[in-house]
C-alpha cells in the first residue's frame, strides 16, 4: 500500500473519511510488517491507541488543533518524552525514566501528533550506520543487507518503509541528512538554535539539533512549524518565533541563485553515480528558471578534522555525567572509584568509548592549543567562507554523501573510513546553517540525495526549492518493497 503524506492525511482527517484511531491501527500493523528492519527500539501502542482516540474526540468537538492533529510520528531515541523510557541506544541508559517533558516532544504532543514510538540510533547518536546500538543495527528499507545510513538511521527507516509519514531526529554532523539520503527520504537540519534542545540528550552541544524527516518537503515544512521557535528553556534558542514555512512552498525558483561549491563536486572519493544525479538535478532546477554560479569554500577541506575534533572533545565532557550516581546503570563495587570505572566500561560501547578518549585528548593540558582551540578556529573560517559563499547566491547545493547505503559490517571495523560519510554535511553544523537532503535519483536500486546549504533562519528557500524540485521529479513516489525484509535470522 502506498504510504500517504501527512498533509494528505490531514485532509482525510478533516474531510472525515479517516480517522486517527484508523492511522493508528495502520502505523501499527505497518510497523509490525517492518519489524524486520529495526527501526523501533520501543512502540508505544496502547498510548498511541489513547491518543489517537482523544485526537479523534477533539475532532468530533469541532476543536482539532492544527494539520499535525492525529498523524503519527516517531521520535529518535535521543529525545526525551516526561514518564517514558529514553535509552540513546546505549546499555548505560537502560532503565531511564525521563523524568521531565522535553520541549520538541511537548510541542508534538501540543499539536496533537501521536507519538507511535521510539527510534532506532547510534548509541548516543555516535555513528554514520545505525550499527553502534545496543538493540542491534537498523536495515535499509531497500536492500536490508545494508545500513540505513546513521546516526538517525530507525527514524529515516521508518518513514521510508512508509510506517509513519513524520519523523524526527537529531543532527551533529550529518545525522539527519545521511540517513535521509541513502533511505531515499527527505530530511531536514534547522538552523543551529531553531529547534530547542532542551530534552534532547547531549552529544556536542554546539552542532546538536533536532529536525524532521518526511517523504516530502511539505511535510518537513509541517513538522518543522510545530517543534520551532523561541524555548526559554534553552539558553541557545534563538528568538525568532516559528517560522511560517509551507507559505513559501510556491513551487516556484524562478531567478533563485544557485551556488555549487566546487570542492563539493570534486570527483575524488565520490561515488560516480552520485554526482551525475545531483549534476541532473540541479539541471532541473535551472530548467525551472533558477540560475546556478561557481562557489568555493576554501576550508572544506578542514571540515572533518575540525568536526572530529570539536564534537568528541564536547562528547568527553557532556558524557561525563554518566557516572553510576546521577543516571541509569550502576553497576557494584567496593570503592566509588572502582563504581565509575565498572559503570562506564560496562555501559558505553566501543565507538562512545573512542570518542570520550579522543575528545578527552584533545581537551588536555597541553594539547588543547593544538587540537581544540585550532579547529575553533578553524571553525570560525568554514563559517565565513558560507557567509562569503551565499553573499552572492540564495543557496548551496551538492551530495549529501559520497556513496550509496554500504553493507552491514563494511566500515565497522575502520572507523576513519565511517567518520568519512559525513565530509559534505558537518560543515554545515560547524557554521551553524540549515541543510536538508532531497532524494534525486537512484543507482543499482539505491536512493541518492541532493542536499541543499541555505543562510541562518533561511529553511523556508531550502523547503521551497526541495518542494519545487519534488513537484518537478517522482523519486520520493518510488517505494521499497516490503517482501524483502524478512529474511534468516531477522
Ligand atoms: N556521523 C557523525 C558522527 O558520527 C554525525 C553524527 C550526528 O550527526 N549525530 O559523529
Amino acid at each position: 500500500m502506498a504510504a500517504e503524506t501527512a498533509l494528505a492525511l490531514a485532509e482525510a482527517l478533516t474531510a472525515g473519511t479517516t480517522t486517527a484511531a484508523e492511522l493508528v491501527e495502520t502505523a501499527l500493523a505497518r510497523a509490525e510488517a517492518a519489524r524486520p528492519l529495526g527501526a523501533f527500539v520501543h512502540l508505544r501502542a496502547d498510548a498511541a491507541r489513547a491518543e489517537a482516540a482523544a485526537s479523534d474526540a477533539r475532532r468530533a468537538q469541532g476543536a482539532a488543533r492544527g494539520s499535525l492533529d492525529g498523524i503519527p510520528v516517531a521520535i529518535k531515541d535521543v529525545m526525551i518524552h516526561e514518564g517514558e523510557p529514553c535509552t540513546c541506544a546505549s546499555r548505560i541508559l537502560e532503565n531511564f525514566i525521563a523524568p521531565y517533558p522535553g520541549t520538541a516532544v511537548a510541542r508534538l504532543q501540543a499539536a496533537g501528533a501521536v507519538v507511535l514510538g521510539r527510534t532506532n540510533m547510534d548509541e548516543f547518536a555516535m555513528g554514520s550506520s545505525t550499527e553502534h546500538s545496543v538493540y542491534g543495527p537498523t536495515r535499509n528499507p531497500w536492500d536490508p543487507s545494508r545500513t540505513p545510513g546513521g546516526s538517525s538511521g530507525g527514524s529515516a527507516a521508518a518513514v521510508a518503509a512508509g510506517v509513519v509519514p513524520i519523523a524526527f531526529g537529531s543532527d551533529t554532523g550529518g545525522s539527519i541528512r545521511q540517513p535521509a539520503s541513502l533511505c531515499g527520504v527527505v530530511g531536514m537540519k534547522p538552523t543551529y538554535g531553531r529547534v530547542s534542545r532542551y530534552g534532547l540528550v547531549a552529544f556536542a552541544s554546539s552542532l546538536d539539533q533536532i529536525g524532521p524527516f518526511a517523504r516530502t518537503a511539505a511535510d518537513c515544512a509541517l513538522a518543522l512549524e510545530a517543534v520551532a521557535g523561541h524555548d526559554p528553556a534553552d539558553s541557545t534558542s534563538l528568538p525568532e518565533p516559528a517560522p511560517r514555512l509551507r507559505a513559501a512552498l510556491t513551487g516556484d525558483v524562478s531567478g533563485l541563485v544557485i551556488g555549487l561549491p566546487r570542492e563539493f563536486f570534486d570527483a575524488d572519493g565520490v561515488e560516480p553515480a552520485v554526482l551525475d544525479r545531483v549534476r541532473e538535478a540541479v539541471a532541473e532546477l535551472e530548467r525551472g528558471g533558477a540560475k546556478t554560479r561557481a562557489v568555493s569554500l576554501p576550508h572544506a577541506r578542514y571540515a572533518i578534522a575540525t568536526y572530529y575534533l570539536i564534537a568528541t572533545a564536547e562528547a568527553s565532557s557532556n558524557l561525563a555525567r554518566y557516572d553510576g550516581v546521577r543516571f541509569g546503570r550502576r553497576a557494584a563495587a567496593d570503592t566509588l572509584a572502582a563504581m565509575y570505572r565498572r559503570t562506564r566500561s560496562e555501559g558505553f560501547g566501543p565507538e562512545v568509548k573512542r570518542r570520550i578518549l579522543l575528545g578527552t585528548y584533545v581537551l588536555s593540558a597541553g594539547y588543547y592549543d593544538a587540537y581544540y582551540r585550532k579547529a575553533m578556529k578553524v571553525r570560525t573560517l568554514l563559517r565565513r567562507d558560507f557567509e562569503q559563499a551565499l553573499s552572492g547566491c540564495d543557496l548551496l547545493a551538492g551530495p549529501t554523501t559520497p556513496e550509496l547505503a554500504f553493507r552491514i559490517g563494511e566500515k565497522t571495523g575502520d572507523p576513519l573510513r565511517m567518520y568519512l560519510s559525513d565530509i559534505y554535511t558537518v560543515s554545515a553544523n560547524l557554521a551553524g546553517i540549515p541543510a536538508l537532503s532531497v532524494p534525486c535519483g537512484f543507482s543499482d536500486g539505491l536512493p541518492i540525495g541532493l542536499q541543499l546549504l541555505g543562510r541562518p533562519l533561511d529553511e523556508a528557500t531550502l523547503l521551497r526549492v526541495a518542494d519545487a524540485y519534488q513537484r518537478r521529479s517522482d523519486w520520493h513516489l518510488r517505494a521499497p518493497d516490503p517482501a524483502t525484509w524478512a529474511g534468516p535470522g531477522r
